[in-house]
């Protein structure tokens, strides 16, 4: 990854602040029940992953911290104010980002116009300054209509969303689905360097080795319940990994 253009900085350390907690979360879609009684925090200035097989509620997970689906039980907090009645678009304003499986970009519009929306009334010329820094073939690419890019060029300008907004959390969804590797390296580059520019990330991804390589702190999630929660150091050594993780298959409910 390039050196990034200059821009606003939030302070994050190691100060054991939490930019998200959320406590005895259940949520689902109408009468169906998906995430139930989970508990997880994300601390300022680090990479958290969520692991788990397909349908263990992990997307659901990040949709009803967003906002977007109701909470029936439990409480979310965003930068220690709780927020779990607030609307999606004001979790948002408070520096919230969510980058979501199939990537969230607007497929018509250019490569430019995605990114002056994302800008949001920012400086336009800077957020284009700021996203070409952090994967340049974008700016080769600014005239091209989103939806005619490769699939990792797609995800790159998804991805640029966390640089242009300045966000104080990312909830990243499968970032790495269906990318050759190299792109995924370019990919996990990117959100590695994050958190030294002061956006935590929350970060969903079957690509697990991949994932536990840049996170400090990981969950995992089987049936909508947390099954484990640790350091990626742990849950890569022994036969945690495995046990919970690779070659657990589907977990649909
Ligand atoms: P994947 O990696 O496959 O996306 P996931 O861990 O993110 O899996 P979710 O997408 O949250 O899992 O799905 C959890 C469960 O919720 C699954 O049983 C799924 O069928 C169900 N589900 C997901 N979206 C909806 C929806 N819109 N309406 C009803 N059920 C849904």
């Amino acid at each position: 990854m390039s050196a990034p253009a200059s821009a606003e900085l939030h302070t994050s350390s190691a100060t054991g602040e939490l930019v998200l907690e959320v406590e005895g979360l259940t949520t689902g879609y109408g009468r169906t029940v998906v995430v139930r009684d989970l508990s997880l925090s994300v601390p300022a200035g680090g990479v958290t992953a969520v692991l788990g097989p397909n349908g263990a509620g992990k997307t659901t997970l990040l949709r009803a911290v967003c906002g977007l689906l109701p909470v029936s039980k439990g409480r979310v907090r965003l930068f220690g104010e709780d927020v779990t009645k607030v609307a999606p678009f004001q979790r948002f304003a408070r520096g919230l980002c969510h980058v979501p499986e199939g990537r969230g970009i607007f497929r018509g519009l250019t490569v430019r116009e995605n990114l002056k929306l994302q800008a949001g009334g920012r400086d336009e010329s800077r957020a284009i300054e700021l996203a070409a820094s952090a994967f340049p073939i974008l700016r080769d690419r600014l005239g091209q209509t989103a939806g005619t890019l490769s699939g990792g060029q797609q995800q790159m300008l998804a991805m640029a969303s966390a640089y242009v907004r300045n966000p104080r959390l990312v909830l990243v969804d499968e970032a790495s689905l269906g990318l050759a590797p190299i792109v995924v390296d370019e990919i996990f580059a990117f959100l590695a360097g994050l958190p030294e520019r002061g956006s935590s990330i929350l970060l969903v991804d079957q690509f697990a080795p991949r994932a536990l390589a840049i996170a400090s702190t990981a969950y995992v999630m089987r049936r909508g319940e947390i099954a484990f929660s640790g350091t990626g150091k742990e849950l890569l050594e022994g036969d945690l990994f495995s046990q919970y993780v690779q070659g657990s298959g589907s977990d649909t409910t």
